[in-house]
């Protein structure tokens, strides 16, 4: 039985495009206050990818390289976010599933292979291994050097929710192609960018959007950064997207 549904109207926004993170172009940022007034929903980063964000239920945690999650001030800035309303409504069970079988489900259940789905899945979870991208310094390096030195950690046990989006592989390097998720505590004692995940028992919520509103940054670091978009993001596009791969993805 398929849950999911179009969110009539709505729009997933994005600000910054994965493409000027991986060439080091993320000085500036959207502030958490902006975000909140755009959606209750999403995920990003925290700026000069010191941390993890994830945006639930209208509030914004950052999840840091030593462990710790904590609510965001409304100033701080994101130098790339996702975010969208996740409307309320029905939701389907999913149980015993690891990232592939989640993916999998997820597939099966999209409106269309050609609309920007938000995913939330809130359960618990015999483990979920997530990284945390520790705060760079100036001169700004590119984002794949920046996860080589990413923090890993398997959180055991957890109650908690899977929060992300699913986005159609032609806007790879604009956006992150496939499933993109990050996880979040309900104790808020971890979180971060999901590269696996156990899910005991679940509820699966998906919704489609039909409408996608960018937003580019005006820094003069950005504005002089020539962006590229090699055939590298068709390959990891047909992978599945980058994300679930913890090589070169927000
Ligand atoms: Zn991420």
């Amino acid at each position: 039985m398929t849950i999911a549904r179009l969110a009539p109207g709505e729009a997933v926004t994005q600000f910054a495009v994965l493409d000027a993170l991986l060439a080091g172009a993320y000085e500036s940022g959207i502030a958490v206050s902006e975000v909140r007034a755009l959606g209750d929903f999403g995920l990003g980063c925290c700026d000069r990818l010191g941390g993890e964000v994830v945006i639930l239920d209208g509030e914004a945690f950052e999840c840091t390289p030593d462990g710790l999650v904590s609510q965001m001030t409304s100033e701080e800035i994101l130098p790339f976010a996702v975010c969208c309303r996740f409307p309320a409504g029905a939701a389907q069970s999913i149980a015993d599933a690891d990232l592939t079988a989640l993916a999998d489900r997820i597939d099966q259940d999209l409106v269309s292979r050609n609309l920007f789905h938000a995913v939330r899945v809130d359960g618990v979870f015999a483990s979920v291994r997530v990284r945390v991208t520790p705060r760079q310094h100036h001169p700004l390096p590119p984002l794949p050097e920046v996860t080589r030195e990413q923090i890993e950690t398997v959180i055991p046990d957890a109650r908690g929710t899977l929060i992300g989006f699913w986005t159609p592989s032609i806007y790879q390097g604009i956006a992150v192609a496939g499933l993109h998720l990050h996880f979040l505590a309900d104790d808020r004692a971890g979180g971060g960018h999901v590269l696996d995940v156990s899910i005991r028992s679940a509820e699966l919520r998906l919704v489609a959007y039909a409408g996608f509103d960018l937003r580019l940054p005006t820094d003069e670091l950005f504005l002089r950064t020539e962006l590229t978009h090699d055939d590298d993001h068709r390959i990891a596009a047909a992978e599945g997207g980058a994300a679930q791969r913890g090589a070169a993805a927000v």
